[in-house]
């Protein structure tokens, strides 16, 4: 299959948020082949490596994704069955994956979701060791699904979803962070605009993630602060979707997880017609069109609840407001 089998929208929001879903899956296939190498380690072993061939330390094969993608999926699946971001479904959703046996789990995931199969709590305790990634890697279903709701309900989502693995402020920050980027590209707003508008706002609140000054970050490590220095400055160093990916696997450490959230952010801000044909290609079958679909009905979830009732506000979901 090829790009122009995926039927290329003509619809400008559908089309990115198809770009942000393959985006994600490149990036992580990408990525995983050089998990946990060193940029120094890389060169030596592909000189630039640019081409989805399987491999790493997790053996996959030509065009598999590892858990960034898989719990995504997952996650938007529980979304699109309920209707709407439900934090019992997603945790319900996150334990049938891991019983699926994953190629690959992070220790924040798995605790998080044995914490939730024994008690049925939804909201992991606050834990200095959870400023992890893995709440952020996995954060595009809910991007996509309340595109257009007003901030506090993004925000509520979010951090549903969030917090039944990681509880800790900056992931928080983050996580809301990396949404609300990919929900103003959706939206049409420049890289410059999103800069100043999220990323520096982040910095403001949260300085750790300040990312510019220093050298370039290298070996990130699964911390949520290390990955999302890594990711603005390939995102906001480059100019196109191909070059954004290369420059972010190729800096090795948690490659396919900066990748996926590098993939998602390009995807949404470059689109479609911006993502080289042999990735899609590269991409397993059916992780490409389950990736496309779910993209496609998550981005129309959320444009009919808008268009027939307004932006949900939170205390409408929390059911804060009595019935009249
Ligand atoms: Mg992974
Ligand atoms: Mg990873």
């Amino acid at each position: 299959m090829s790009m122009s089998d995926l039927a290329v929208p003509d619809n400008h929001v559908e089309d990115r948020a198809v770009a942000a879903y393959l985006g994600l899956a490149i990036g992580d296939a990408l990525g995983a082949t050089v998990e946990f190498m060193t940029p120094r380690e890389i060169r030596a072993e592909y000189g630039v490596h640019d081409t989805i061939r399987g491999g790493g330390w997790l053996n996959l094969r030509c065009g598999e994704v590892t858990d960034d993608t898989t719990m995504a999926l997952a996650l938007g699946r529980s979304i699109l069955e309920q209707g709407k971001v439900d934090a019992v479904a997603a945790a319900r959703a996150f334990d049938g994956w891991m019983r699926a046996k994953p190629v690959d789990i992070g220790n924040t995931v798995r605790r998080g979701i044995l914490r939730f199969r024994q008690s049925g709590e939804l909201v992991a305790p606050p834990n200095d060791h959870d400023a992890g990634n893995g709440a952020c890697m996995r954060v595009l279903p809910v991007a996509l699904a309340t595109f257009g709701y007003d901030r506090t309900r993004v925000r509520a989502d979010t951090l549903a979803q969030a917090r039944i693995t990681h509880n800790h402020p900056l992931s928080d920050a983050g996580t809301l962070c990396v949404v609300e980027m990919v929900q103003a590209f959706l939206a049409g707003r420049s890289r410059v605009e999103v800069l100043h508008e999220h990323v520096y706002r982040l910095i403001e609140q949260h300085s750790p993630f300040r990312f510019r000054g220093g050298k370039p970050r290298e070996n990130p490590s699964g911390y949520i602060v290390d990955t999302l220095q890594t990711v603005f400055q390939c995102f906001f160093d480059t100019d196109s979707f191909a070059d954004c990916l290369v420059e972010t696997v190729n800096r090795g450490g948690d490659a396919d997880t900066t990748g996926a959230i590098a993939g998602m952010l390009a995807g949404a801000c470059f689109g479609l017609k911006a993502i080289p044909d042999e990735w899609i290609d590269a991409l397993a079958q059916p992780v490409r069109e389950a990736c496309a679909a779910q993209a496609r009905a998550l981005v129309g979830l959320s444009q009919q609840t808008v268009a027939c009732c307004g932006a949900p506000h939170a205390a409408m979901v929390r059911g804060a407001h009595p019935t009249v």
